[in-house]
């Protein structure tokens, strides 16, 4: 089937909210949102979501017959999001697809250059079982999952068990430890 694109008014409703939060640099930005019908794909990868930037001669003739007139074009970003997936998920799910879609838009806060941000770690699964976290970012990124999780359980206090190799591995002391040293550092 051919791509379909319709408006997405949903996602723009939880990206409202996201820009009100952590990506207040992007509320004087134009953003727009489209659901597209059939999947999405980035670097021949299946994605839920893309995050683009229109710029020049395309961000010119977005603009409308009305302005097409000599003019510098006002670079814009879209966001895409597949419909099917979107049906499909929860609402935490939701809002963490939105704000990484989100998190790509950056704005130059000097020039308001708009540009698309990487993601902050690429890997392969079968590398890091391999070699672990042989890299800075790979263990930056594995260091978030852990306070995310310290932060989920730590309200409870109970046993904190992470899986390694198939392994239960419990890290409870490790991770209070951690916290007490983020509480005495906060
Ligand atoms: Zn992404």
């Amino acid at each position: 089937m051919p791509q379909e694109y319709s408006p997405a008014e949903e996602v723009a409703e939880v990206a409202r909210d996201l820009i009100d939060g952590d990506h207040t640099h992007l509320s004087t930005v134009r953003v727009e949102y489209v659901f597209a019908s059939e999947p999405l794909k980035e670097k021949g990868k299946i994605v839920w979501g893309r995050a683009k930037k229109v710029g020049g001669l395309n961000a010119w003739l977005a603009a409308g017959t009305r302005k097409h007139d000599a003019s510098q074009p006002e670079e814009f970003f879209v966001i895409e999001i597949c419909k099917r997936t979107w049906d499909q998920l929860d609402d935490k799910s939701r809002k963490a697809l939105v704000d990484h879609e989100l998190t790509h838009c950056e704005v130059d806060l000097d020039t308001s250059k708009l540009s698309i941000r990487p993601h902050d770690l690429e890997e392969f699964n079968s590398i890091v079982r391999k070699y672990g976290l042989w890299r800075a970012d790979v263990k930056l990124f594995v260091d978030s999952v852990k306070q995310k999780q310290l932060f989920d359980d730590g309200e409870r206090g109970d046993e904190i068990i992470m899986k390694v190799d198939g392994k239960e591995v419990d890290i409870t002391s490790q991770m209070n430890k951690a916290r007490r040293r983020r509480e005495a550092s906060a």
